[in-house]
Parts: structure tokens; sequence; C-alpha cells
């Protein structure tokens, strides 16, 4: 009898043990089908934009194949679900549950964002990425979003962009006072330093800004995009290089509640298919706007022009003065000012001997 009782309580205790193991292996119970995620992701782009927005599609695509349609994540361009400049707000109170912009197109919100696009004279795209992901500026990053319902990752980058597009040739500073240019961001302010007016403006809109005369210049990203818009129909002079944007890096925003619904293996898929988008929006820039290049000079007649190195110089001091004057706004636009510099420093100092060294010596 005590034999048989004890016999059958070892069996329990087995049998149980067994289940607990199960369902710790399958994560799931077996009667319970799996939830799918059906999302928004909105952009500042228009649809299928090359590289800016066809980066949301790859990373739309790339999640749905990883998760076997679990997360579902539909692309809306530019002024499909909300305006290209609308995506922070929509994202912050959940009208979708992600976003793909640029971080300076939210300077309103806090002028430290502005750091986690591009600073002119600042980090390139390699840096960059190298900030984000081991220089500590991720953390910052999800520090500053925090307050917004909203998880930044970093979501693609232009590299060194173009200077932009002129009806008039740059000789002087004196060619910058009183023109009317469209460029976002810190390289805006140190414009309106040198004496222009700057003017943030969606892409879309650029072309016909650029062409009625409502705005004199404008820069926007490169050969491969500036192509796509006809911007050489609209001017003929192509400055070089884009010293207020050497290496802008895009956004994903997640809203906070919708990730934490999320489960695990679901939120660590969009953190890698985010990081898969930002090297491969890179890749593609790299291999393509040299092509769109000469397309622009041979077949366009584009004219290619460097900046006066003067020019260039005087530039580069306004910015010193102008992203320092930004940093003293609030304590932690400081605070990521701080973090952005003392790495900037350090990897542009190594950076001389190595990638800059090479690249001159390479150039010979
Ligand atoms: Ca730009």
């Amino acid at each position: 009898m005590k034999l048989k009782l004890i016999l059958g309580l070892t069996l329990a205790v087995l049998l149980s043990a067994c289940g607990k193991e199960q369902a710790a292996t399958d994560g799931t119970a077996a009667s319970e089908p799996a939830q799918t995620f059906k999302w928004k992701l909105v952009t500042s782009w228009p649809k299928n934009f090359p590289g800016l927005g066809t980066g949301p599609e790859k990373f739309s695509k790339m999640v749905n194949e990883m998760s076997a349609g679990r997360l579902q994540v539909k692309v809306y361009g530019a002024g499909q679900l909300v305006p290209a400049l609308e995506v922070f707000d929509a994202v912050s109170r959940g009208t979708a549950e992600m976003g793909h912009s640029g971080a300076y197109y939210w300077k309103g919100k806090s002028p430290a964002s502005q750091f986690f696009t591009t600073v002119p004279f600042g980090l390139t795209a390699q840096e960059m990425h190298g900030w984000i992901h081991y220089g500590g500026g991720l953390e910052i990053w999800q520090e500053l979003y925090a307050p917004f319902n909203l998880i930044p990752l970093a979501g693609g980058n232009t590299g060194v962009q173009m200077g932009g597009w002129f009806n008039k040739e740059i000789n002087s500073m004196d060619d910058l006072k009183g023109l009317k240019m469209r460029m976002p961001g810190l390289g805006g302010e140190v414009l309106q330093r040198a004496g222009g007016t700057p003017v943030t403006l969606p892409g879309a809109e650029l072309f016909t800004a650029l062409q009625t005369g409502a705005i004199d210049a404008t820069e926007w990203v490169g050969p491969y995009n500036d192509l796509a818009f006809g911007l050489h129909k609209a001017a003929k002079f192509y400055y070089y290089p884009g010293w207020h944007e050497p290496g802008s890096m895009m956004e994903f925003t997640v809203n906070k509640q919708a990730f934490e619904k999320l489960p695990k293996d679901l939120q660590a898929i969009v953190k890698v298919a985010s990081r898969a988008v930002n090297q491969d929006m890179l890749d593609e820039y790299t291999a393509r706007n040299n092509h769109a290049l000469k397309e622009l000079v041979g077949k366009h007649n584009v004219q290619l022009r460097a900046y006066p190195e003067d020019v260039l110089a005087k530039l580069r001091d306004l910015s010193e003065e102008v992203v320092k004057e930004v940093s003293e706004k609030d304590a932690m636009t400081k605070k990521v000012y701080e973090s952005y510099k003392t790495y900037k420093d350090n990897v542009q100092e190594y950076h001389s001997i190595t990638e800059q060294a090479f690249l001159n010596a390479r150039s010979k």
C-alpha cells in the first residue's frame, strides 16, 4: 500500500517535471496559436523612394520573413497616413507603431535630436555607427526619446552628402548672404550664422520650391537621390562636399507600448532588421552615387563645383561656434554634445593616421 503511494507520487512528480520542461522549450503552449502582429510604419519619404524609402520596405520584408509572418509591417509613404514631418508625433501617440525619418527634423522637440542625424563637420557614417553602437550614443538617444514614448534605432546612412544645388556660383562667404536655402538641422543654423535663410522642407517639395524661386538653393542627399527628384532641371551648379551632412543617419522610431507587447523573439527581430537596414542603405549609396553623378554631369550637363577652401574653413569655424552654443540650450543637449564631442575628438585623431592617411595616400 505504502509502496504503491510512493510509486504514484514519484510518477506524478516525473510527469509534472516533463510537462514543465516541454513548456519551457516551446515557449508557448501547444494549443495556443502564435499571435500575429500587424504594424503600420510611417515615413518622411515618397513611397519606395530610392534608398531612404526602400530601406523601410526592406525592413518590412525582412521582419516578415524572419518572423514567418508573425510580425507584419505595412509601410506608408509621406502623406499617405501622416505628413512627412509628423512622423515623430504619429509614432509617439500610437497612430503608427513605427516611423522612419531623420532625427534632425525634430529639433523643435529637442535641439539634442539633431546630433542623432548629423553635425556639420562632424562624424562620418562609419564613425557615427561606432558612436551609436559602441560609444554610448544609443543609450543617450534612448534617454532623449523616452519622455516621448519612443524607442529609437539606427535606420540607414547616406554617407557624405553633396553640398547642394545653386543657380549661382559660390565664390566667397558673401555669396551665401541673403540666400534662401533648404538646409535642415544644425547645418541650417550654420547657414543662418553665415547670413543665409535656412528652410526645412520635405524632399518631395524641393523641386517645385526651387523651380518657382520660393527658395534660391537646396541640398537634398547625393547624386542617387538628387537625380531621382530631377533637381538638375531646376539648378545648374552642384557643389561638394556636403560639409553640413558628413554622414546622415536615418532613424527608426518604435512606439514603446507596441514594442513591449511583442514577445522577446519579435523584439529581437525588430532590432536586428533595423541594424541590417542601417548598413544596407550605406552600402547602396556607396555603390550607386558615383554612377548617378556620372549621369548628372555627362548626360545632363550639370556643373560640378567644389566649395572654395576658404569658404569651407569659415563654415568650419562657424559650425564649431553654433554647435557649442546649441549644446548650451538645456542639460540633455549638453549631455549629448559632450558624449558626441569626446567620441569625435578621439576617433578623429585615430582616423587621421588610418582612414584619412590611407585615402590621402591612395589618391596620390
Ligand atoms: Ca541633406
